[in-house]
């Protein structure tokens, strides 16, 4: 399984930052999960990284803030529509494709659901804002497996504790306590941006 960055407040060397959240992952089938703000900066992303627009199956929209919805008429046009897109209207979690699930939406006033990750190492955890709170997110998907990995936007998350047997810690987008979780787990803290891939 590989994990793609296509789009976030910051980007390697000749991708476009921008405030928002995307990741490409590639498996038996491709998800976009999330699509950004701007479908212009995440197609120019999409390309500068090699996907293959028509290749992508599936898009999971973690909850309409346009930071991560924004790019979707644009993407799904270039995709010549082929994309089935699964929004957050689910209250329970759900089967995607084989080993990969969402949450179902979790939060009160703002939906939001997740996905995680069957993987080798353990569940990984792919998160866009986490409005409901992080906590709450690994919560609902401890049930399911031990949770190895969790990727994406910690909105106001504080409870830095709670990421302590996590193996994979990348927090990126909106997530204010980034300097302070790198510090705790500098071990486990693994910086991503545009363009990076995570492997498992
Ligand atoms: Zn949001
Ligand atoms: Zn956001």
């Amino acid at each position: 399984m590989k994990l793609i960055i296509v789009y976030d407040n910051e980007a390697k060397n000749g991708l476009k930052p921008d405030w928002g959240f995307s990741c490409l992952v590639e498996d038996t089938k491709k998800i976009l999960f999330d699509t950004g703000a701007d479908s212009e900066i995440l197609l120019y992303n999409m390309k500068k990284l090699n996907i293959n627009l028509e290749d992508i199956d599936i898009v999971v929209l973690s909850h309409n803030h346009w930071d991560h919805t924004g790019g979707l008429d644009g993407f799904l046009k270039a995709n010549k529509n082929k994309a089935k897109v699964i929004w957050p209207d689910k209250k329970e979690s759900f089967k995607i494709i084989k080993g990969i699930y969402s949450t179902g939406a979790l939060g009160i006033f703002i939906k939001e659901q997740s996905l995680f990750l069957k993987t080798k190492k353990g569940l990984i955890v792919l998160v866009g804002c986490s409005h409901p709170g992080v906590d709450k997110i690994l919560n609902s998907v401890k049930k399911y497996g031990k949770i190895y990995g969790i990727i994406g936007g910690f909105h106001g998350f504080s409870k830095l504790e709670k990421l302590k047997d996590i193996e994979l810690i990348a927090p990126c987008h909106c997530t204010q306590f980034k300097e302070e979780i790198k510090e705790k787990y500098p071990e486990t803290y693994k910086e991503i941006k545009v363009g990076s891939i995570i492997e498992i």
